[in-house]
């Protein structure tokens, strides 16, 4: 309380039956102000809320271009694949901001299928995308979804992860990107609609659609499935991207035949011939994806197709030293911060892409093969006074001798 005789610093009323005053340091402020500076704060909170207006310029500022050359610093190659992504976040985010504006023309969401095989860098995109937003990323594997009531996950707990990736902040997470690992593993494992209901594929793929779409779902902060006494969190789909990924292993077959079809049907023999048989993933249509077994509902709520090409040497050599991230960079970091300046000669890194090539260990291998060939230097060099090691192809491939491929070949 103020001192007697005071009066209020923003409007001068003095203390009275009605008014009292608030002292704080040199200033005063009467309970009439305090209301007022109360409703505007109040006001304040509502157009945060509502309009986001913060976000809508950050996002605002992407345009495609830019999404894709975001992308092009660390995910190697698959082009059509950034172009296609670049255009759907860019519309999505788009679309939120347009929400709040009177129109008649809805845009729906622009959740997205992207078929690829495995390490081709799926989840990397969009890990990268979620980073270029900064908006919370959950990653989720489909193969552990289940029917609500059978044993496994519902498909709710998807958005347990992605509130735990918002720590816990329901309107970060409204906003956010679930990422569904493996969406092939729940198609119809019969072709045929009539079958009994199958718990993991078709099941799954019914409870999904509602969340695709958009809608509010109960979310049980922690997880683990539903029961009757728990606290629920209600996150409202609408806004959250969906990306699903999968290997979709035999689609080339239904793509083929399909193309095969076609080729016949309007005698293009010379349209055929073009056909790049290596990539044939690169003509997938939603209709193959509903042969290999997902349902229409979910391929119409997943509009935008896209698809991984094959990593080939090239772009595995690329891996190695290009993005911002890449591997030996993240070595050479790590040597350095021991002063010591690593160097892996152009031979030795051409000979890991040839070993991840032969033993089929893609991408992903790319990173045991190398930890294989610096695991001897990283423990023995620390502490030596040493300023520079080199890694040539003799080096490398005496040491993956010794720590790995003497193991892979037992094991093949
Ligand atoms: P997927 O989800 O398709 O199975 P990932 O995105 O998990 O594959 O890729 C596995 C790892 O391989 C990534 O962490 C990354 O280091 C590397 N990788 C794969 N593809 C690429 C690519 N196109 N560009 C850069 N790195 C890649």
């Amino acid at each position: 309380m103020a001192k007697k005789g005071t009066t209020c610093s923003f409007c001068g009323r003095h203390e009275d039956n009605q008014t009292f005053l608030v002292s704080g340091g040199e200033a005063n402020i009467c309970n009439h102000c305090i209301a007022q500076a109360h409703q505007i704060v109040m006001m304040q909170d509502d157009y945060q809320e509502g309009a986001n207006a913060k976000f809508s310029e950050e996002i605002q500022l992407k345009k495609p271009a830019e999404i894709k050359a975001f992308l092009d610093q660390y995910v190697i190659g698959q082009d059509q694949t950034k172009k296609v992504l670049s255009v759907a976040v860019y519309n999505h985010y788009k679309r939120l901001m347009q929400e709040q504006t009177d129109d008649e023309v809805e845009v729906e969401k622009s959740n997205i299928i992207i078929v690829g095989r495995t390490g081709t860098g799926k989840t990397l995109v969009a890990k990268t995308i979620a980073r270029m937003l900064d908006v919370p990323l959950a990653i989720v594997d489909a193969t552990v979804l289940t029917e609500a009531g059978y044993v496994g996950e519902d498909v709710e707990n998807m958005l347990t992860k992605l509130l735990q990736a918002a720590d816990y902040d329901v309107a970060k997470a409204e906003r956010g990107i679930v990422f569904i690992d493996e969406i092939d593993k729940i198609a119809r494992k019969s072709d045929n609609p009539s079958i009994t209901r199958d718990v993991s594929g078709e099941g799954v793929q019914q409870a999904m659609l509602k969340l695709l779409e958009g809608t509010v779902v109960n979310v049980p902060p922690k997880g683990g499935r539903k029961h009757p006494n728990q606290e629920f969190v209600q996150i409202n789909t609408k806004d959250i991207l969906f990306i699903a990924g999968g290997a979709f292993d035999g689609i080339e077959r239904i793509i083929s035949k399909r193309m095969n079809f076609q080729a016949v049907g309007f005698s293009s023999s010379i349209e055929a011939e073009k056909v790049d048989t290596e990539n044939l993933l690169q003509y997938i249509i939603p209709k193959d994806l509903k042969d290999f077994g997902l349902i229409p509902e979910i391929i119409g709520r997943m509009p935008v197709l896209s698809y991984m090409d094959p990593l080939t040497k090239d772009t595995l050599r690329s891996i190695l030293t290009e993005p911002k991230n890449a591997l030996v960079k993240q070595y050479q970091k790590l040597f350095g911060i021991d002063g010591i300046q690593l160097t892996i000669t152009d031979d030795a890194l051409d000979f890991v892409v040839e070993k991840a090539l032969e033993y089929k260990l893609g991408a992903r291998g790319l990173r045991s093969l190398l930890e294989a060939i610096l695991t001897d230097p990283m423990f023995e060099l620390p502490g030596k006074e040493v300023t520079e090691f080199i890694v040539d192809k003799e080096f490398a491939s005496q040491a993956l001798d010794k720590n790995l491929l003497g193991k892979l070949a037992v094991g093949q």
